[in-house]
């Protein structure tokens, strides 16, 4: 027989009535799912598995608590004890990591060596910092992870889980400590993680490298012309920048510095005290049997975000769901989109038919002084609008004389607006495009 937690062998797991429904992940959309799950009604089991052992954490909080302008607690919007988990009848397996599922044969399996039967399954698994082919960069990154030499290792980062925060701050006040001139820091992405990431040393008082691969700062999200203009700016500020920079090499020597080498055009070695890296990320799906469900880069839902599989549901970074501006599916990695799937997946889990609209990228963030939002796509246009006013600049892009992406430098107060604007008009383009949603299985 099964037991209660429905830990059984395949065979066995046939004979049961009903088994728990399982929760693979413990980030913003697990936590959401879990919340409409109960509220719509669900009385089942639910069992969670997390890689770690905290509480949901909020990983876009992550730089302003290494800045220390944030505290510790602030960083679990659901509270910073598993009780939240309790209060909500959730039996948690933390620090227990998905190593196999099959949602075919129900099961998954755990890095604890145990099995686990499931009637079905929501992956909210988030997802993982990608890594630059860097010569010494890995080597780096796993003397942070030993936490070697007493602390003398951990200089270079990637900054993603609550370790990855905890581990960057206390580095942080290691350099800050010791009396030195000016520390450097260099940040390895210009991506929006990256600009925050730089803001936060700059304020600490390092002295910050930007470094990028491509010609420009924030490459998916900012149009040159505003990109152009947010350098400059955090050139005056004292920021070096390294664009189209072709980063070869890390080397830590024995005091603890980095050395970064370039190829050309910069084709240089610059030393700093302390290394971040900011250049994507990918959705943790390695777990998944192979061909067990149909995968792009995430793994591809339907309308009410269930998988090519009826049994697993997948929300937040880990799904591919519509875009609407696109017409395709695609990964729109956001604290706010992945909160809300995650209600969509747990109505749905509890019996309710809940739909998944689509969505935009957007998003607001400080560079250096000035404040930058982006909405939309900035690469797919046919007609571009530029308006300047003092500081303050909007760049509106059109296609087929819709508005389809906006950038906003220093004037965000009319973003909320401004982002429904682009979000109706992209919804009316999904139709118009006649974007259907398929639903699997149906
Ligand atoms: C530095 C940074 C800045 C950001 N800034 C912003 C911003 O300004 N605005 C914004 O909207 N978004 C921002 N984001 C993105 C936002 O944080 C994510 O989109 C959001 O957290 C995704 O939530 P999630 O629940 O899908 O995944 P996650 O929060 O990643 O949670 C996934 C969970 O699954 C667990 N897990 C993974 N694999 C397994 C496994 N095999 N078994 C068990 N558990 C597993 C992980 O440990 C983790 O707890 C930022 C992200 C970062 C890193």
């Amino acid at each position: 027989m099964c037991t209660t937690f429905g830990i059984c062998g395949r065979q066995e797991r046939q004979v049961s009535s009903r088994l728990p429904l399982v929760i693979v992940g413990n980030g913003g959309a697990a936590a959401e799912a879990v919340l409409a799950l109960r509220a719509s009604g669900y009385r089942g089991e639910i069992h969670l598995f997390s890689e770690n052992n905290h509480a949901p954490y909020n990983p876009t909080l992550g730089p302003y608590f290494v800045g220390g302008t944030l505290e510790l607690e602030k960083v679990f919007p659901f509270g910073n004890k598993t009780s939240f988990y309790q209060g909500n009848g959730v039996a948690t397996h933390l620090g227990e990591k998905v190593i196999e599922l099959d949602p075919s044969a129900q099961t998954l399996v755990t890095s604890q060596g145990r099995s686990f039967a499931f009637e079905r399954v929501l992956v909210a698994s988030g997802a993982q910092p990608t890594l630059p082919p860097v010569r010494g960069l890995r080597e780096a990154l796993a003397a942070n992870a030993a936490g070697e030499a007493g602390g003398q290792g951990r200089r270079v980062f990637t900054l993603r889980s609550l370790a990855d925060a905890l581990a960057l701050r206390e580095a942080v006040e290691e350099v800050l400590a010791v009396p030195r001139p000016q520390p450097r820091a260099a940040v390895v992405g210009a991506s929006l993680a990256g600009v925050k990431v730089a803001d936060v040393f700059c304020e600490l008082g390092f002295r910050v490298l930007l470094v990028e691969r491509e010609s420009q700062l924030l490459p998916l999200c900012a149009h040159p012309e505003c990109a152009s203009a947010l350098e400059k700016h955090l050139l005056e500020q004292g920021y070096e920048l390294y664009l189209g920079a072709f980063l070869e090499a890390v080397s830590t020597d024995e005091s603890g510095r980095v050395a970064l080498t370039f190829g050309p055009p910069q084709a240089a070695t610059v030393n700093v005290d302390l290394v971040v890296i900011c250049t994507g990320s990918r959705p943790n799906l390695d777990f998944l049997v192979p061909g067990s469900v149909e995968t792009d880069v995430g793994i591809l839902v339907d309308k009410h975000l269930r998988s090519t599989h009826p049994a697993l549901y997948a929300a937040g970074d880990v799904a591919q769901g519509l875009n609407l501006l696109s017409g395709r599916r695609e990964i729109i990695a956001l604290w706010s989109s992945a909160r809300y799937q995650g209600r969509v997946v747990g109505r749905n889990l509890a019996g309710r038919s809940s739909l998944y609209g689509g969505g935009i990228p957007h998003n607001i963030t400080r560079v250096g002084k000035l404040v930058f939002a982006s909405i939309g796509c900035m690469c797919d246009y046919d007609e571009i609008a530029v308006d300047k006013k003092g500081a303050a600049e909007e760049v509106r892009l059109y296609r087929e004389r819709r508005l389809v992406g906006i950038n906003l430098l220093n004037s965000c107060l009319e973003i909320g607006i401004l982002k429904q604007a682009v979000l109706k008009l992209a919804a009316g383009l999904a139709k118009e495009m006649r974007v259907t949603w398929t639903t699997f299985g149906a």
